[in-house]
């Protein structure tokens, strides 16, 4: 990849939030990254009408960062080697033999196979695992579950203006939330934005259901009207660029004795709705590292500690994950939406250590997101109340329904 012209796989950009911030401060690369990532304070949505609204993500201050994967990718391979790791590149892990700690591997071109004894393996090996797959087929009771949405995505682009501009608001993420479906767009350095419509596989309105160019060309000019000026080479990506499924994975164990980890997406694959799977990756880090300190460097510790750290974690953030999707493509472009989000961000500014909106909590901060999960379904109960008060657009910022909530938190 720091050589040759090879994609960086799925996502051309991702969302970094606090939690991975604070695994890169950790290795000390977060400083060279904030250089080059771009801060999006809120949402930007889109109508059908070609409208647009702004809604900010936090208080001032607070944004979430449009930061390109290659770049990630090549800045910690560059911090690797620069620590002695050596890196083997087109070697594909086949399986393990998880007692005696020895990982297999074919070279792509040569097809040689080769073994590797180690004193410990990471399986870091994305959604689809081969390292987890083999602890699946050789441990009793693994527990293993995957989840594909009926949903799809598919990356296209709007192109930079003249002299590398932008051609819509910059530090912003734009949505154009269609209840069933969505169109995103993150900005990159060059002044493009990389867009993802996240549709169906099947039925009316889905990927099978646009066969040609001009049924793209059509359904984008009705549904995405602003979007599409923007999109010279709409049809032509939208043909050429993958399709491509989303999954959540769920297993356990993470862990062989004190020979091996999954960790990251092998351990925890998610929908990419919350924008949290590489920040969760990046999070397990740090749990490990804090665990690791506490034992001493002692793996037989520090391992069955960490999976269970970390366990309920993600598979809280897997199920607000999921949750989120619905909020993405339908509920952020509602008048109810808006007005609880309101009320919710004055809480949060009168009350601040009683009321810390969900987003905040899984994308702000680094409470254990089982705890923000929890949390999140109580501000449910409560603000379905709220929202159901007749009048309530009219007395939302009323002392009443202040005490009425404080009520209710306490
Ligand atoms: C469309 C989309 C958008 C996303 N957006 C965001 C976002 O905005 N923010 C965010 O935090 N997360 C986002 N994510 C999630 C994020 O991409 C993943 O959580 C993250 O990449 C996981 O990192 P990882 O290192 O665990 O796995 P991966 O990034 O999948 O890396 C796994 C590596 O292992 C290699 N590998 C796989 N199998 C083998 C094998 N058998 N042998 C040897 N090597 C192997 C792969 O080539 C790859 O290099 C998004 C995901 C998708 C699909």
């Amino acid at each position: 990849m720091r050589h040759e012209n090879i994609p960086a796989g799925r996502s051309i950009n991702l969302a970094l939030s606090d939690r991975g911030w604070r695994g890169l401060e950790g290795v000390g690369i977060a400083e060279d990254i904030r250089k080059v990532a771009i801060p999006m304070n809120g949402r930007m949505i889109h109508t059908i009408k070609g409208e647009l609204a702004y809604q900010a993500y936090g208080e001032s201050g607070q944004s979430i960062y449009a930061t390109s994967r290659a770049l990630l990718n090549c800045e910690m391979m560059n911090l690797a080697e620069k620590n002695q790791v050596k890196i083997f590149f087109n070697h594909r892990c086949t399986g393990l033999d998880l007692e005696n700690s020895t990982a297999r591997f074919e070279e792509h071109q040569t097809k040689k196979e080769i073994s590797v004894k180690s004193d410990l393996i990471f399986g870091s090996d994305g959604a689809f695992s081969a390292a987890r797959l083999q602890l699946q087929l050789s441990t009793d009771r693994f527990q293993y579950s995957q989840d594909y949405l009926q949903h799809a995505y598919k990356e296209l682009l709007i192109p930079a203006g003249a002299n590398q501009s932008f051609r819509m608001e910059k530090h912003a993420l734009h949505i154009w939330p269609r209840g069933g479906y969505m169109l995103i767009a993150l900005p990159n350095l060059d002044g493009s934005f990389t867009c993802t419509l996240f549709f169906p596989f099947e039925g009316a309105e889905s990927f099978a259901a646009l066969k040609s160019k001009e049924d793209v060309e059509a359904f984008f000019a009705r549904v995405f009207p602003d979007a599409v000026p923007l999109m010279p080479t709409l049809s032509d990506d939208y043909f050429h660029n993958p399709t491509g499924s989303l999954v959540t994975v769920k297993c356990f164990p993470w862990i062989y004795q004190d020979k091996m980890s999954l960790i990251g997406d092998a351990a925890h694959a998610i929908v990419p709705f919350f924008g949290q799977g590489m920040n969760c990756g990046f999070e397990d880090c740090t749990v490990l590292e804090e665990i690791l300190n506490k034992h001493g460097d002692d793996w037989s510790k520090a391992l069955p500690e960490f999976q269970m750290a970390r366990k309920p974690n993600a598979d809280a953030i897997a199920d607000l994950a999921v949750q989120n999707f619905i909020e993405m493509r339908d509920l952020v472009g509602k008048p109810e939406f808006l007005l609880r989000k309101k009320i919710e961000a004055r809480m949060h500014e009168k009350f601040p250590d009683k009321w810390l909106p969900l987003y905040s909590q899984v994308t702000f901060s680094n409470i254990p997101y089982s705890v923000a999960l929890a949390n999140g379904k109580k501000q449910d109960a409560i603000m379905e109340e709220v929202m159901a008060i007749p009048g309530i657009e009219n007395r939302w910022d009323s002392p009443e329904i202040e005490k009425k909530i404080i009520d209710r938190i306490s």
